[in-house]
């Protein structure tokens, strides 16, 4: 017998398994469960955007591209970087098509940081984010938000976890899993912060999109912020393309350059014929990405009062599509409270201990899903809740 432990990989095996597939598993085995999991819309990717990709596979286009994608769709990321936030970067050498907005941040974790060096990390957070860090060689460091500051991350919290080793923070808003959306007001404090402390900010902008109370600001386009940030987007969420596997990244060249190095070896590119369905999604898509927008926008108002009217509190979150209700009162612990809700009522929702210590004490529902089965799934919360009224 072969023992593989003496094979394996330290820093893999001590990576810790992500809190959101256990509930997906037992969920996906069970009978007539509502899914309030997922993190993803439940809109089927615009036809027009399939079609282009169609026909690009049609047509033929099944060759690698360069490295850092098509410059045609580098190009269009540009032109639409510029129109809806107000950066410009150059398409020649500052954008990168990538393998999903995660694969941006494998990038750009690799490209910047050294053994040992420290990257804040506000959270409740995106699952990754550690596990990223980590596999780059750093070390993450988390800064914990509170409900009664609307998970908002303070200057004074950043400035109190600065070290001499600190490199980066990275900001994710609006974010996964709270729904928070910063105001240009508080990035810009932020950003005197970062400038103070000379570091790099890694702005994770995949719900730029996806704003309903202001409009969402791209961290780069705050004075000064522009050569510290490596910014981070992508198809997933706005347009709905999950699995097309396409984001994208914009920065100053001399990170790009690194970054393309690095993807080069690792990945070469992203699929061709997707690359050429996400040209269609960037020139003839915005009258879909708003009606969803509209669409997610009632059923977040209708989950934030549902809630709230249960007795889980919440917090009306700004962008995204997550809401993060307290579940204090019921005394349970937030992954209890996810496996009971589950089995007694057959709603999936996930533990917000899964995004961090901070986030004990409450559970992340995703309202990406159509509002019949939210009314469903907010009546049995109601009644599961009512077992603890007594
Ligand atoms: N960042 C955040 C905050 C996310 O929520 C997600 C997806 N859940 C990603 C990045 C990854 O997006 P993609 O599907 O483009 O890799």
């Amino acid at each position: 017998m072969i023992d593989y432990q003496q094979y394996l990989s330290k820093t893999a095996i001590e990576l810790e398994p992500s809190g959101i597939r256990k509930f997906f598993d037992l969920a996906a085995s069970m009978e007539g469960v509502i899914s309030l999991g997922v993190g993803e819309p439940d809109f089927i990717t615009p036809w027009n955007i399939r079609e282009h990709a169609i026909d690009a596979l049609q047509d033929g286009f099944t060759s690698y591209t360069a490295n850092a994608g098509l410059l045609e769709l580098r190009q269009e990321i540009s032109r639409y970087l510029t129109r809806r936030f107000h950066v410009d970067y150059k398409p020649e050498n500052q954008v990168i098509v990538t393998v999903g907005a995660s694969q941006s941040l494998d990038l750009a974790f690799r490209a910047i940081l050294n053994p040992g060096d420290e990257v804040l990390i506000v959270e409740p957070a995106f699952v990754s984010y550690t596990a990223l860090v980590t596999m780059a060689g750093g070390v993450p460091i988390q800064i914990a938000t509170k409900a009664e500051n609307g998970f908002k991350v303070t200057p004074e919290q950043i400035e109190e976890a600065i070290t001499e080793r600190t490199k980066a923070i990275l900001l994710c808003s609006p974010n996964n899993p709270t729904g928070t959306a910063l105001s240009k007001g508080e990035l810009t404090e932020i950003a005197r912060v970062v400038e103070k402390h000379d570091l790099l900010v890694v702005s994770d902008e995949i719900y730029a999109e996806l704003t309903y109370d202001q409009d969402f600001t791209s961290f780069a386009s705050i004075p000064g912020m522009y050569e510290r940030t490596i910014l981070i987007n992508g198809f997933s969420k706005g347009f709905a393309m999950t699995g097309w596997r396409l984001g994208f990244l914009a920065a100053p060249k001399e990170m790009i350059s690194l970054m393309v190095k690095i993807y080069q070896y690792t990945t070469m590119c992203a699929p061709h014929m997707l690359q050429r369905g996400a040209l269609e999604a960037l020139r003839n898509s915005s009258d879909h990405v708003e009606k969803m927008r509209q669409n997610y926008w009632r059923r977040r108002n209708f989950t934030v009062q549902s809630l709230n009217k249960i007795g889980l509190n919440c917090h009306t979150p700004g962008g995204a599509f997550y809401v993060f209700p307290s579940i204090q009162r019921t005394g349970l612990t937030s992954e209890a409270f996810a496996q009971e809700l589950l089995e007694q009522e057959k709603v999936a929702v996930v533990p917000g201990s899964a995004f961090g210590s901070s986030g004990e004490g409450y559970i992340r529902c995703s309202y990406a899903t159509s509002i019949e089965q939210l009314q469903e799934a907010m009546t049995r919360i109601g009644r599961f809740i009512d077992n603890f009224n007594n």
